[in-house]
């Protein structure tokens, strides 16, 4: 996905497949969506139906994918995947469509950025299980009514605000999707590391979940980085050489990495602690504008280090504190 900032190996890939709950049981935390899903799925085969179409909505990393794959799972439906940047154009979606099998979950990660033309032709499918093909140009062009499997579509986004209202409307159930608090990291990166047969103490687990901006594919990540660094290094996997690893990899007390940092060191030392506007801070970090608002903002907020504000982006007296620096006395003190 283009808003994560780390780019992925394949190794990465796979254990993160590796790891993924494939039931609604094992999924730990979001106990409320949790609850909704259960409901929403018990319903549906009550009646020996597909289940509504489901929106999750919110930051990368929280298990939107995973939800996904659960909702197919616990149903034992087949599961096609695709993402929004990849269809370019009406055609592209009504070939996945065309090619559904009756009852499958069709998952559509970063569904805001689907084309336009194919949003409009989604409408019709999600509601009638029905699509009107054009075929022809300009007079001579006419649509031919193709009916569809009835299936369920599962759209992904970090931002629910940019989907136009009718789509947003035709999803039965939209899921918020929250950071996950440390006990419930501890929990999923606990069960990771016996997954992997990787030995680590209890506090250097404490410790890892502490330092994961709320988002279990970050503490999964950091779990690894970890076990890395005590098998080159030979030692224990204690709460030490967490401190070490994540120095190594710039994640700081509070979790926060490399960009989260230069997003507040800009807005405290460029724009004297805002507010700017997120398209000039973006330029000042050389990052996307899209990045920042998805990727970097919901947690700086969340932890109160930065808040959005009519006139832009301004920083906290704690990110003040945090980056080491004091602020500028103003005229009114
Ligand atoms: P994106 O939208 O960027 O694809 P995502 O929100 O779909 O991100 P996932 O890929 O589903 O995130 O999850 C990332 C990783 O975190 C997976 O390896 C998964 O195992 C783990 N994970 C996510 N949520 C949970 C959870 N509630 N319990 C246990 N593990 C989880």
């Amino acid at each position: 996905a283009v808003v994560r900032p780390d780019p992925e190996s394949e190794a990465e890939l796979a254990f993160e497949g590796a790891l993924r709950p494939s039931s609604l049981e094992e999924f730990v935390g979001q106990q409320k969506v949790r609850r909704q899903l259960q409901l929403l799925l018990e319903a549906a085969s009550l009646q020996n139906r597909s289940p509504d179409h489901i929106l999750l909505a919110g930051p990368p990393g929280l298990g939107k994918t995973t939800l996904a794959m659960i909702v197919a799972h616990e149903g034992a439906r087949p599961l096609r995947m695709t993402s929004g940047p990849a269809i370019q154009h009406a055609g592209d979606l009504a070939a996945v469509l065309s090619s559904l099998v009756p009852g499958e979950v069709l998952f559509v990660d970063e569904i805001h950025r689907m084309a336009r033309s194919a949003e409009e032709m989604l409408y019709l499918a999600m509601e009638d299980f029905r699509v009107d093909i054009m075929v022809g140009k300009g007079a001579g062009a006419t649509s031919i009514p193709l009916e569809l499997a009835p299936f369920t579509l599962v759209g992904a986004t970090t931002r629910s605000g940019l989907l136009p209202n009718p789509l947003r409307d035709r999803f039965g159930f939209t899921a918020h999707l929250e950071f996950y608090e440390p006990e419930e990291l501890l929990r999923v990166i606990t069960r990771a590391a016996a997954l992997l047969r990787f030995e680590i103490g209890q506090d250097a687990l404490t410790e890892i979940s502490g330092r994961s901006r709320g988002t279990p594919r970050i503490a999964n990540r950091l779990l690894r980085r970890v076990r890395d660094f005590a098998l080159v290094n030979g030692g224990p996997a204690d709460r030490d050489a967490v401190q070490a690893a994540l120095e190594l990899y710039d994640v700081d007390d509070w979790g926060l990495d490399r960009l989260d940092r230069a997003v507040l060191t800009a807005i405290v030392d460029r724009f004297a602690g805002g507010p700017v506007g997120l398209s000039t801070l973006a330029v000042s970090v050389g990052e996307e504008a899209e990045t920042i608002e998805a990727v970097v903002e919901p947690f700086l907020v969340r932890t109160g280090l930065l808040s959005r504000t009519p006139r832009g982006r301004v920083a906290t007296p704690r990110a003040w504190q945090h980056l080491g620096r004091r602020p500028e006395p103003t005229a009114l003190d």
